[in-house]
């Protein structure tokens, strides 16, 4: 009955001929299907195959007593992904507004829906928070005598004389009567070229140390990778490491080199990293709150 009447709706709305949605289709379409599914229904929704693990869209009521005076309706849900895998748990995420939940294969709809109320609570928090940074990264803007952290170290962008964007004197200097944005892409552009230099310069002096050679190294704009190594042995490290200090930015070379010998994050991996960096840990918690300040600017 039920899943009669979703066919019915998809059809109707001409989103897909079926009742059942797999492949890139369906997460191309997901937003329309949640849309559709949050204002029409709060049960188990359409079942979408993603490479190994399957996705379920689906959709909740949240308690009225949860929501602020204004949001107080009956038709207002709370809707949530759910991925099936082959996990032993069930967590909750939040991210970019939405919320995501990783379910075992084994664990019914009902006890995910029973799972994600009792944590409303918490849920709306993070939500709130997902919207601050939201807002926060929008007024994201850069003028000339602002601080950026090259190494670590706050520096200023100062408005050169020349057309070009260098570093110098310690300094972002760019060219004159920019508008925001193109302060942005000018710090950008020197943000990439010290890459190239730091980043190259390190990974030499590493590498020879602990006996491994890269094919090739490259610098990308990747914003939650700060680096990668494929199974030919190419490196790839994010401009935005340069924010960091140099003993993270050490740890994440390090790291990315110890996997020209694993490529896992096996107890051998963690091993070799240690006996070239043995306080990693800390190095990478630190890296993570790089992170959490980053989530809260707009680099694009
Ligand atoms: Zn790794």
């Amino acid at each position: 009955m039920f899943y009669t009447a979703f066919y019915e709706l998809f059809l109707n709305s001409g989103i897909c001929k079926f009742g059942q949605i797999r492949g890139k289709f369906g997460a191309k379409h997901a937003w329309q299907i949640r849309a559709v599914i949050a204002r029409r229904f709060c049960a188990e929704a359409i079942h979408v195959k993603q490479n190994s693990c399957a996705r379920y869209l689906t959709s909740i009521p949240i308690p009225a007593m949860m929501l602020s005076e204004s949001n107080r309706s009956p038709e207002v849900y709370l809707d949530y992904n759910i991925t099936r895998s082959k996990r032993r748990t069930i967590s909750l995420f939040v991210l970019d507004g939405k919320v995501e939940v990783r379910a075992p294969y084994r664990v019914s709809k009902s006890e995910i829906d029973k799972f994600v109320h009792s944590k409303t609570d918490w849920i709306k928090k993070q939500l709130d928070k997902s919207a601050e940074l939201l807002t926060k990264r929008e007024n994201f803007s850069l003028t000339y005598g602002d601080e950026l952290p090259y190494r670590g170290v706050l520096r200023p962008i100062i408005c050169g004389n020349d057309r070009r964007a260098s570093f110098a004197g310690g300094c972002f200097s760019v060219p004159p009567d920019l508008t925001p944005p193109q302060i942005k892409a000018a710090c950008v552009k020197i943000y990439r070229q010290l890459a190239k230099e730091d980043i190259c310069e390190k990974v030499r002096y590493f590498a020879s140390w602990m006996g491994v050679s890269p094919a090739v190294v490259k610098i990308n704009g990747a914003k939650s990778r700060w680096g990668s190594c494929s199974a030919q042995g190419n490196l790839n490290f994010s401009w935005r490491l340069l924010m960091a200090d140099d003993s993270v930015i050490d740890y994440v070379v390090v790291h990315e080199l110890a996997h020209l010998k694993e490529l896992n994050h096996s107890v051998q991996f963690w091993a070799i990293v240690e006996r070239t960096i043995p306080d990693c840990r800390e190095r990478k918690r630190r890296l993570r709150e790089l992170q959490k300040k980053l989530a809260g600017e707009d680099w694009d």
